[in-house]
């Protein structure tokens, strides 16, 4: 169930985040949402930036859902191999793709029903993508979304899809992408999982976590 929190901490966390993080996208470059598909199924487990490093060659050399089906297994996954776990990846995204074909004439769908249809695709992925290749108001709960959320007092919970909901019941929907991402940002610069920087974080007076280790 969702925590019962002021609107007025709500809003001073929104504007804190705002102004510290102004302007965060996805780290994952990309072009359209088919790449950025593939770059969120490249990234389990790796650096965006790995993934970049990866994707800037792969992108060149296959650009549409068939040719990611049709190149042979064994080459994709050499492409995709410094992302690690790349036969599992290959797969991965060969299914996909398939999917894409098979139902949506090779273009990735924009609607959480479709895309968690696609194999492979849970709620974090569909909306990473909503968020950031359409523009449609989503909540990612990744590794850092869940951590701090549970530090500052915004949930209880920890299975990741009662946590998209307890937050997409705090947080104003026309906020929902931004507050994402500056939630990945932060919890990547500052509210680290092993050592938080509590007294260097803005978010302290209005963090449960951050107010106990005053
Ligand atoms: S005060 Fe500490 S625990 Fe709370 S959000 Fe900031 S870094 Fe994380």
């Amino acid at each position: 169930m969702a925590q019962k929190i002021a609107k007025s901490r709500i809003k001073k966390l929104l504007e804190i985040l705002r102004n510290t993080y102004p302007g965060v996208k996805t780290a994952l470059g990309h072009r359209n949402p088919l790449e950025l598909l593939i770059a969120t199924i490249l990234s389990a487990q790796c650096t965006d930036e790995r993934v970049n490093q990866v994707t800037k060659t792969l992108f060149q050399k296959l650009r549409t859902a068939k040719d990611f089906v049709e190149v042979p297994l064994s080459d994709l996954e050499e492409m995709v191999r410094p992302t690690g776990f790349y036969r599992n990846k290959a797969k991965s995204i060969r299914a996909c793709c398939q999917a894409l074909l098979e139902r949506h004439s090779g273009k990735v769908p924009d609607n959480m029903e479709a895309l968690l249809q696609l194999p492979g695709i849970g709620r974090k992925t569909a909306n990473v993508l909503l968020g950031s290749a359409f523009g449609i108001p989503g909540i990612v709960v990744d590794t850092h979304v869940k951590r701090v959320s549970q530090r500052i007092g915004l949930t209880r919970e920890s299975d990741p899809v009662k946590i998209e909901f307890d937050l997409m019941a705090l947080i104003p929907k026309k906020d929902w992408i931004d507050f994402s991402h500056q939630m990945i940002w932060h919890g990547r610069a500052l509210c680290k999982a092993r050592k938080p920087n509590c007294p260097a974080c803005p978010l302290r007076e209005l963090c449960d976590y951050g107010r106990e280790t005053t």
